[in-house]
């Protein structure tokens, strides 16, 4: 609850809540969960400052194979649509040493998949360089690249993704450790938001359609069996029916193997929202089903390639639809079903993949 018009609404429609805490005090909610409990009075703890990173914290984990590690908060690029830089404070990375700790133990406890986790990981200590911040370099990590590497060393990890990175912090040493490192998922999520050039501009993404385009050809060139994913807002303020074509011409280009589509909503307190040409919605609506028309049409071509090849699937559990069978995911993160041991969850294991239908793919497991 960091935003001042969200308390209002909850303090005056909910009356019954009790303790009322922001992003930068979640810290505290031990103690002021205490405080309600034992004083008998509402608590409400929000403070306005650029944020600290707090260790130590508890975390719950959902999976026993996959687990996120965060290793940066907050956000300096204010893209005009995002509340996360009002929300959660300035850009700050945490010390190397914790994240490696914390990936160690995980892998102890016998995780296989760790997920690096930043609003704009591929700047992971810039800040701190940028700004003489002091931070303790272990293992080596002083950067994005350096903090992949160190990860890929680490025994028993067997997959890393990361997300979110930024088209314009993708360095040239970040796409050598992703061609090099051989833990590192050659899946790279790449968020376009836009594919016209005006439009990225009145995002404030501080890249152009032709940036995206070359930063994605030389991934193509530099990291084998790369695959890409993506987030595509539709609809922004202002954007005309011939620059959404733009958008359609990259999906058509870049042929993503995933496509995370959003129609652009009005978040009170960003610029976007104070834009006086909101697109009517509507418009918006069609443009969306143009976007996930043209995606779905490259689905099955996409799937195809899959079919009549071993691929490496982590197996996640049983599968949801019929606990006779296993699911797992490939290094692209397409969803395999196929028929196998319960001993098998957990491990990475081969599996040709037999058929492909729209949202996953049937494999077997060749002895
Ligand atoms: S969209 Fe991502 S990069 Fe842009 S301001 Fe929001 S969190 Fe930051």
């Amino acid at each position: 609850m960091q935003e001042k018009h969200i308390t209002d609404k909850i303090k005056t429609s909910y009356p019954f809540v009790d303790i009322l805490f922001g992003t930068h005090t979640l810290f505290r909610f031990p103690e002021d969960l205490y405080k309600a409990i034992e004083e008998k009075r509402k608590i409400e703890d929000i403070i306005d400052v650029d944020g600290e990173i707090y260790e130590n914290l508890p975390i719950k984990r959902d999976s026993k194979i996959q687990a996120s590690v965060s290793i940066m908060n907050g956000c300096n690029n204010f893209c005009t649509y995002c509340i996360v830089p009002y929300v959660r404070g300035r850009e700050r990375s945490r010390q190397p040493k914790d994240i490696i700790d914390e990936v160690k133990e995980l892998a102890k406890k016998g995780y296989k998949e760790i997920t690096l986790l930043g609003q704009n990981v591929n700047s992971y200590l810039r800040v701190e360089k940028e700004k003489n911040i002091p931070f303790e370099k272990y293992e080596g990590v002083d950067s994005f690249a350096s903090l992949l590497k160190a990860v890929d060393k680490i025994d028993g990890i067997e997959r890393i993704r990361f997300i979110s990175p930024h088209p314009k912090d993708f360095t040239d040493d970040v796409i050598d450790a992703i061609a090099t490192c051989e833990k590192v998922c050659k899946l790279i999520h790449l968020p376009l938001q836009s594919g016209n050039t005006k439009v990225l501009k009145e995002m404030n993404r501080k890249y152009t359609k032709e940036q995206y385009l070359e930063l994605v050809e030389k991934m193509k060139k530099k990291i084998p069996n790369l695959t890409l994913s993506t987030d595509i807002i539709v609809g922004f303020p202002g954007e005309t029916d011939e620059e959404f074509l733009d958008t359609l011409d990259v999906v058509e280009r870049v042929n993503f193997e995933q496509i995370y589509m959003f129609i652009y909503s009005r978040r009170k307190g960003t610029p976007a929202d104070k834009m006086d040409n909101q697109v009517p919605e509507d418009i918006k609506h069609i443009r969306f089903n143009k976007l996930k028309g043209l995606f779905e049409s490259r689905i099955e071509e996409n799937n195809n390639k899959y079919v009549g090849k071993m691929e490496k699937v982590l197996v996640e559990g049983e599968s949801k639809n019929n606990k006779d069978l296993l699911t797992g995911r490939t290094d692209s993160n397409k969803v395999v079903i196929f028929e196998g041991d319960k001993s098998l969850i957990g491990k990475i294991i081969d599996v040709k993949i037999v058929s492909q239908h729209m949202w996953y793919l049937k494999g077997k497991i060749e002895n």
